[in-house]
Protein backbone atom coordinates (compact mmCIF):
# COMPACT_ATOMS: atom_id res chain seq x y z
CA UNK A 1 0.00 0.00 0.00
CA UNK A 2 1.24 3.63 -1.12
CA UNK A 3 0.86 6.88 1.06
CA UNK A 4 -1.75 8.27 0.36
CA UNK A 5 -2.69 10.02 -3.15
CA UNK A 6 -1.24 13.03 -3.87
CA UNK A 7 -2.85 16.29 -6.57
CA UNK A 8 -0.75 18.64 -7.61
CA UNK A 9 -3.97 20.75 -9.50
CA UNK A 10 -0.81 23.02 -12.00
CA UNK A 11 1.93 22.08 -13.32
CA UNK A 12 2.89 23.28 -17.20
CA UNK A 13 4.64 19.79 -17.86
CA UNK A 14 3.80 19.88 -21.63
CA UNK A 15 5.04 23.98 -22.28
CA UNK A 16 8.37 22.73 -20.48
CA UNK A 17 8.83 20.30 -23.51
CA UNK A 18 7.46 22.22 -26.55
CA UNK A 19 8.52 25.31 -25.39
CA UNK A 20 11.77 25.39 -23.56
CA UNK A 21 13.14 21.58 -24.48
CA UNK A 22 13.46 19.68 -21.63
CA UNK A 23 13.07 15.84 -21.38
CA UNK A 24 10.42 14.81 -18.65
CA UNK A 25 10.90 11.86 -19.51
CA UNK A 26 14.65 11.71 -17.27
CA UNK A 27 15.20 13.06 -13.75
CA UNK A 28 15.41 16.60 -12.26
CA UNK A 29 19.60 15.94 -11.67
CA UNK A 30 20.11 15.57 -15.70
CA UNK A 31 17.45 17.83 -16.49
CA UNK A 32 19.73 20.06 -14.23
CA UNK A 33 23.27 19.16 -15.24
CA UNK A 34 22.62 19.72 -18.92
CA UNK A 35 21.13 22.98 -18.29
CA UNK A 36 23.17 24.62 -15.82
CA UNK A 37 20.78 27.11 -14.47
CA UNK A 38 21.82 29.10 -11.26
CA UNK A 39 18.12 30.22 -11.11
CA UNK A 40 14.34 28.78 -12.31
CA UNK A 41 16.35 25.30 -12.04
CA UNK A 42 13.94 22.29 -12.91
CA UNK A 43 11.67 20.43 -9.83
CA UNK A 44 9.86 18.60 -11.96
CA UNK A 45 9.85 15.52 -14.44
CA UNK A 46 7.79 12.29 -14.56
CA UNK A 47 9.98 10.12 -12.78
CA UNK A 48 9.92 12.94 -9.70
CA UNK A 49 6.37 12.71 -9.81
CA UNK A 50 6.40 9.08 -9.37
CA UNK A 51 9.05 9.31 -6.31
CA UNK A 52 6.92 11.64 -5.01
CA UNK A 53 3.43 9.77 -5.08
CA UNK A 54 1.78 12.63 -6.80
CA UNK A 55 -1.10 10.54 -8.56
CA UNK A 56 -2.76 13.06 -10.05
CA UNK A 57 -1.32 16.03 -11.80
CA UNK A 58 -3.62 18.69 -13.84
CA UNK A 59 -1.44 19.25 -16.63
CA UNK A 60 -1.57 22.79 -18.60
CA UNK A 61 -2.22 22.96 -22.11
CA UNK A 62 -1.28 26.42 -23.44
CA UNK A 63 -0.55 28.54 -26.04
CA UNK A 64 2.24 29.89 -25.39
CA UNK A 65 3.28 33.76 -24.71
CA UNK A 66 1.43 36.43 -26.56
CA UNK A 67 3.84 38.41 -28.77
CA UNK A 68 2.53 41.90 -27.14
CA UNK A 69 2.62 40.03 -23.28
CA UNK A 70 6.14 39.46 -23.40
CA UNK A 71 7.71 41.96 -25.55
CA UNK A 72 11.14 41.98 -28.06
CA UNK A 73 13.80 40.14 -25.45
CA UNK A 74 11.52 37.26 -24.86
CA UNK A 75 13.04 33.54 -25.33
CA UNK A 76 12.78 31.24 -26.86
CA UNK A 77 11.07 33.25 -29.84
CA UNK A 78 9.11 29.59 -30.90
CA UNK A 79 6.94 29.96 -27.63
CA UNK A 80 5.18 33.13 -29.01
CA UNK A 81 2.34 33.18 -30.66
CA UNK A 82 0.97 36.19 -32.65
CA UNK A 83 -2.43 34.89 -34.32
CA UNK A 84 -5.31 32.31 -33.16
CA UNK A 85 -4.05 29.57 -35.63
CA UNK A 86 -0.17 29.83 -34.06
CA UNK A 87 -1.74 29.50 -30.34
CA UNK A 88 -3.75 26.42 -31.36
CA UNK A 89 -0.88 24.63 -32.72
CA UNK A 90 0.71 25.57 -30.12
CA UNK A 91 -2.16 23.92 -27.73
CA UNK A 92 -2.30 20.81 -30.25
CA UNK A 93 1.46 20.41 -29.87
CA UNK A 94 1.03 20.09 -26.24
CA UNK A 95 -1.58 17.38 -26.13
CA UNK A 96 0.22 15.28 -28.62
CA UNK A 97 3.12 15.51 -25.63
CA UNK A 98 0.42 13.93 -23.31
CA UNK A 99 -0.47 11.74 -25.61
CA UNK A 100 2.82 10.79 -26.65
CA UNK A 101 3.68 10.19 -23.15
CA UNK A 102 0.25 8.22 -22.65
CA UNK A 103 1.40 5.69 -25.66
CA UNK A 104 4.95 5.12 -23.75
CA UNK A 105 3.28 4.06 -20.50
CA UNK A 106 4.40 7.19 -18.41
CA UNK A 107 1.15 8.45 -17.58
CA UNK A 108 -2.93 7.84 -17.85
CA UNK A 109 -4.61 10.18 -19.16
CA UNK A 110 -7.67 10.89 -17.11
CA UNK A 111 -10.98 11.84 -18.95
CA UNK A 112 -13.83 10.81 -16.55
CA UNK A 113 -14.65 9.96 -13.47
CA UNK A 114 -14.64 6.11 -14.40
CA UNK A 115 -11.16 6.89 -15.77
CA UNK A 116 -10.02 8.26 -12.22
CA UNK A 117 -11.13 5.81 -9.70
CA UNK A 118 -9.40 2.92 -12.79
CA UNK A 119 -6.68 5.03 -12.40
CA UNK A 120 -6.08 5.09 -9.06
CA UNK A 121 -6.38 1.67 -8.73
CA UNK A 122 -3.42 0.90 -11.16
CA UNK A 123 -1.21 3.69 -9.40
CA UNK A 124 -1.13 1.73 -5.86
CA UNK A 125 0.95 -1.02 -8.03
CA UNK A 126 2.82 1.30 -10.71
CA UNK A 127 2.92 4.51 -9.65
CA UNK A 128 2.19 6.24 -13.08
CA UNK A 129 1.08 9.65 -12.81
CA UNK A 130 -2.45 10.73 -13.74
CA UNK A 131 -2.78 13.78 -15.55
CA UNK A 132 -6.25 15.75 -16.54
CA UNK A 133 -5.86 18.24 -19.32
CA UNK A 134 -6.34 21.83 -18.10
CA UNK A 135 -5.87 24.78 -21.38
CA UNK A 136 -4.72 27.63 -19.48
CA UNK A 137 -6.10 30.79 -21.77
CA UNK A 138 -8.62 30.05 -24.09
CA UNK A 139 -6.93 31.99 -27.25
CA UNK A 140 -6.21 28.14 -28.91
CA UNK A 141 -9.97 27.97 -28.96
CA UNK A 142 -10.93 29.62 -32.29
CA UNK A 143 -14.40 29.37 -32.37
CA UNK A 144 -16.97 28.43 -29.40
CA UNK A 145 -18.50 25.55 -31.54
CA UNK A 146 -14.45 24.09 -31.44
CA UNK A 147 -15.24 23.54 -27.77
CA UNK A 148 -16.67 19.75 -28.98
CA UNK A 149 -13.37 19.04 -30.56
CA UNK A 150 -11.27 20.09 -27.76
CA UNK A 151 -13.54 17.97 -25.08
CA UNK A 152 -13.09 15.02 -27.78
CA UNK A 153 -9.32 15.48 -27.51
CA UNK A 154 -9.26 15.30 -23.44
CA UNK A 155 -9.36 18.80 -22.14
CA UNK A 156 -11.43 19.32 -19.09
CA UNK A 157 -10.74 22.51 -17.64
CA UNK A 158 -10.60 25.79 -18.83
CA UNK A 159 -9.05 28.76 -17.64
CA UNK A 160 -10.35 31.94 -20.03
CA UNK A 161 -7.96 33.88 -20.04
CA UNK A 162 -3.39 34.11 -18.87
CA UNK A 163 -3.26 37.94 -20.32
CA UNK A 164 -5.95 39.06 -22.40
CA UNK A 165 -7.72 36.66 -24.74
CA UNK A 166 -10.89 37.62 -26.80
CA UNK A 167 -12.70 35.96 -24.32
CA UNK A 168 -11.77 38.10 -21.31
CA UNK A 169 -9.21 40.51 -19.10
CA UNK A 170 -6.79 38.43 -17.68
CA UNK A 171 -4.19 39.44 -15.19
CA UNK A 172 -1.30 37.42 -15.83
CA UNK A 173 1.30 37.64 -12.68
CA UNK A 174 -0.71 39.52 -11.38
CA UNK A 175 -0.64 43.74 -10.44
CA UNK A 176 -1.11 45.64 -7.35
CA UNK A 177 -3.42 48.27 -9.57
CA UNK A 178 -6.32 45.93 -9.90
CA UNK A 179 -7.60 44.91 -13.59
CA UNK A 180 -10.26 46.21 -14.84
CA UNK A 181 -13.02 44.05 -16.89
CA UNK A 182 -14.01 41.02 -17.75
CA UNK A 183 -15.34 38.63 -20.01
CA UNK A 184 -15.96 39.65 -23.43
CA UNK A 185 -19.03 38.50 -24.90
CA UNK A 186 -17.56 35.76 -26.43
CA UNK A 187 -16.16 34.77 -23.13
CA UNK A 188 -19.70 35.07 -21.73
CA UNK A 189 -20.76 32.33 -24.60
CA UNK A 190 -17.51 30.40 -24.06
CA UNK A 191 -18.76 29.41 -20.28
CA UNK A 192 -22.40 28.90 -20.71
CA UNK A 193 -21.08 26.68 -23.62
CA UNK A 194 -18.23 25.05 -21.33
CA UNK A 195 -21.15 24.63 -18.41
CA UNK A 196 -23.35 22.70 -20.75
CA UNK A 197 -20.29 20.28 -21.78
CA UNK A 198 -19.73 19.59 -18.57
CA UNK A 199 -15.87 21.52 -18.46
CA UNK A 200 -14.47 22.94 -15.39
CA UNK A 201 -14.32 26.84 -15.23
CA UNK A 202 -10.58 27.41 -13.32
CA UNK A 203 -10.49 31.26 -12.55
CA UNK A 204 -7.14 32.17 -12.22
CA UNK A 205 -5.63 34.37 -14.26
CA UNK A 206 -9.12 36.14 -14.78
CA UNK A 207 -9.63 40.04 -13.68
CA UNK A 208 -12.48 39.61 -10.95
CA UNK A 209 -15.23 41.45 -12.77
CA UNK A 210 -14.87 38.22 -14.88
CA UNK A 211 -15.42 35.18 -12.13
CA UNK A 212 -18.31 37.87 -11.00
CA UNK A 213 -19.82 37.38 -14.58
CA UNK A 214 -19.57 33.91 -14.79
CA UNK A 215 -20.46 33.27 -11.33
CA UNK A 216 -23.41 34.77 -11.89
CA UNK A 217 -24.19 33.00 -14.82
CA UNK A 218 -24.22 30.18 -12.13
CA UNK A 219 -21.80 27.85 -13.63
CA UNK A 220 -21.03 24.93 -11.90
CA UNK A 221 -17.76 23.07 -11.24
CA UNK A 222 -15.37 26.21 -10.27
CA UNK A 223 -12.24 26.30 -9.40
CA UNK A 224 -8.61 28.33 -9.06
CA UNK A 225 -5.72 25.70 -9.98
CA UNK A 226 -3.66 28.17 -8.66
CA UNK A 227 -3.96 31.00 -6.29
CA UNK A 228 -3.15 32.29 -3.23
CA UNK A 229 -5.27 34.39 -0.72
CA UNK A 230 -5.35 38.53 -1.67
CA UNK A 231 -5.54 39.14 1.74
CA UNK A 232 -1.74 37.90 2.28
CA UNK A 233 -0.78 38.51 -1.54
CA UNK A 234 -2.45 41.68 -2.62
CA UNK A 235 -2.52 41.42 -6.24
CA UNK A 236 -5.03 41.09 -8.49
CA UNK A 237 -3.42 37.48 -9.20
CA UNK A 238 -4.97 36.25 -6.48
CA UNK A 239 -8.10 35.88 -4.61
CA UNK A 240 -10.28 38.11 -2.46
CA UNK A 241 -12.06 36.76 0.39
CA UNK A 242 -15.33 37.06 -1.77
CA UNK A 243 -14.29 34.89 -4.53
CA UNK A 244 -13.18 32.47 -2.44
CA UNK A 245 -16.17 32.14 -0.55
CA UNK A 246 -18.31 32.13 -3.91
CA UNK A 247 -15.54 29.42 -5.09
CA UNK A 248 -16.58 27.17 -1.28
CA UNK A 249 -20.13 27.75 -1.83
CA UNK A 250 -20.26 26.01 -5.10
CA UNK A 251 -18.01 23.12 -3.82
CA UNK A 252 -15.04 24.70 -5.29
CA UNK A 253 -11.28 24.01 -5.00
CA UNK A 254 -8.19 26.19 -4.50
CA UNK A 255 -4.98 24.99 -5.19
CA UNK A 256 -2.42 27.21 -3.46
CA UNK A 257 0.88 28.03 -5.74
CA UNK A 258 4.35 27.36 -3.89
CA UNK A 259 5.93 30.62 -5.49
CA UNK A 260 7.93 32.25 -2.97
CA UNK A 261 6.64 35.59 -4.44
CA UNK A 262 3.17 34.37 -4.33
CA UNK A 263 3.25 33.09 -0.76
CA UNK A 264 5.18 36.19 1.00
CA UNK A 265 5.02 39.27 -1.10
CA UNK A 266 8.33 40.82 0.82
CA UNK A 267 10.24 37.77 -0.75
CA UNK A 268 12.96 38.79 -3.24
CA UNK A 269 15.45 37.17 -5.16
CA UNK A 270 18.25 36.96 -3.67
CA UNK A 271 17.08 38.60 -0.92
CA UNK A 272 17.04 38.20 2.89
CA UNK A 273 13.16 36.84 3.45
CA UNK A 274 13.54 32.80 3.23
CA UNK A 275 10.52 31.37 2.48
CA UNK A 276 8.77 27.89 3.82
CA UNK A 277 6.11 25.62 3.45
CA UNK A 278 5.99 25.54 7.36
CA UNK A 279 5.50 29.20 7.97
CA UNK A 280 4.10 30.95 4.49
CA UNK A 281 2.57 28.12 3.02
CA UNK A 282 0.62 27.59 6.36
CA UNK A 283 -0.37 30.80 6.51
CA UNK A 284 -2.64 30.62 3.24
CA UNK A 285 -3.68 27.50 3.61
CA UNK A 286 -5.11 28.42 7.25
CA UNK A 287 -6.55 31.55 6.17
CA UNK A 288 -8.92 29.58 3.56
CA UNK A 289 -9.28 27.26 5.70
CA UNK A 290 -10.37 29.55 8.03
CA UNK A 291 -12.71 31.28 6.26
CA UNK A 292 -14.20 28.48 4.37
CA UNK A 293 -12.99 25.32 6.17
CA UNK A 294 -10.63 23.12 5.01
CA UNK A 295 -12.59 21.17 2.52
CA UNK A 296 -11.81 23.78 -0.29
CA UNK A 297 -7.73 23.70 0.01
CA UNK A 298 -5.41 22.10 -2.23
CA UNK A 299 -2.19 22.33 -3.77
CA UNK A 300 -2.01 23.67 -7.23
CA UNK A 301 2.34 24.48 -7.26
CA UNK A 302 2.87 25.27 -10.15
CA UNK A 303 6.19 24.35 -9.99
CA UNK A 304 8.74 24.96 -13.06
CA UNK A 305 5.89 27.27 -14.27
CA UNK A 306 8.10 30.19 -15.01
CA UNK A 307 10.03 29.48 -11.39
CA UNK A 308 12.07 26.91 -10.14
CA UNK A 309 14.10 25.68 -7.39
CA UNK A 310 15.67 29.22 -6.36
CA UNK A 311 12.30 30.55 -6.15
CA UNK A 312 10.28 27.69 -4.31
CA UNK A 313 9.74 27.38 -0.71
CA UNK A 314 12.83 25.65 1.39
CA UNK A 315 11.60 22.26 1.65
CA UNK A 316 10.92 21.85 -2.06
CA UNK A 317 14.09 20.32 -3.57
CA UNK A 318 11.76 18.79 -6.50
CA UNK A 319 8.37 18.11 -6.95
CA UNK A 320 8.04 14.84 -4.85
CA UNK A 321 8.60 17.16 -1.88
CA UNK A 322 5.01 17.63 -1.93
CA UNK A 323 4.10 15.42 0.37
CA UNK A 324 5.65 17.71 3.00
CA UNK A 325 3.07 19.97 2.37
CA UNK A 326 1.16 17.79 5.08
CA UNK A 327 3.34 18.71 7.84
CA UNK A 328 2.96 22.04 7.19
CA UNK A 329 -0.84 22.21 7.51
CA UNK A 330 -3.13 21.41 10.97
CA UNK A 331 -3.24 17.48 11.90
CA UNK A 332 -7.15 17.55 10.61
CA UNK A 333 -6.01 18.57 7.34
CA UNK A 334 -2.82 16.88 6.68
CA UNK A 335 -4.55 14.39 3.96
CA UNK A 336 -7.21 16.31 2.44
CA UNK A 337 -4.96 19.25 1.53
CA UNK A 338 -2.09 17.38 -0.23
CA UNK A 339 -4.72 15.17 -2.19
CA UNK A 340 -7.96 13.93 -0.81
CA UNK A 341 -9.78 17.35 -1.51
CA UNK A 342 -8.52 17.30 -4.99
CA UNK A 343 -9.71 13.70 -5.62
CA UNK A 344 -13.43 14.31 -4.18
CA UNK A 345 -13.69 17.57 -6.22
CA UNK A 346 -12.58 15.77 -9.51
CA UNK A 347 -14.74 12.81 -9.02
CA UNK A 348 -17.69 15.45 -8.76
CA UNK A 349 -16.62 17.23 -11.62
CA UNK A 350 -15.41 15.18 -14.13
CA UNK A 351 -18.13 13.11 -16.71
ZN1 LIG B 1 -0.62 30.24 -14.54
Amino acid sequence: MNDPPLVDSHLDLAENVTLFGRDLTTSVAEIRKAEKRTSGQATVSLPELERGGIAVAVATVTAGFLAEDVGEDFEPRSAIYRTPEEAEAQALAQIGVYEGWEEQGLIRIIRSAGDLDHHLRLWQEDCKPGIVMLMEGADPILRVSDLPAWWERGVRMIGLTFGDTKYGNGVAGGSPDFREGGLTPEGVELLGQMAEMGFIWDVSHLAEDGIWQGLDLNVPRVCASHANARSLTPTDRHLSDEVIRAVAERDGMIGLVLYNGFLEPRWRRGGPVTVTLAEHLRRHAEYIGNLVGWGHVGIGSDLDGGFGFEESPEEIDTVADLRRVGDAVPAEARDAVPGANWLAFLRNSLP
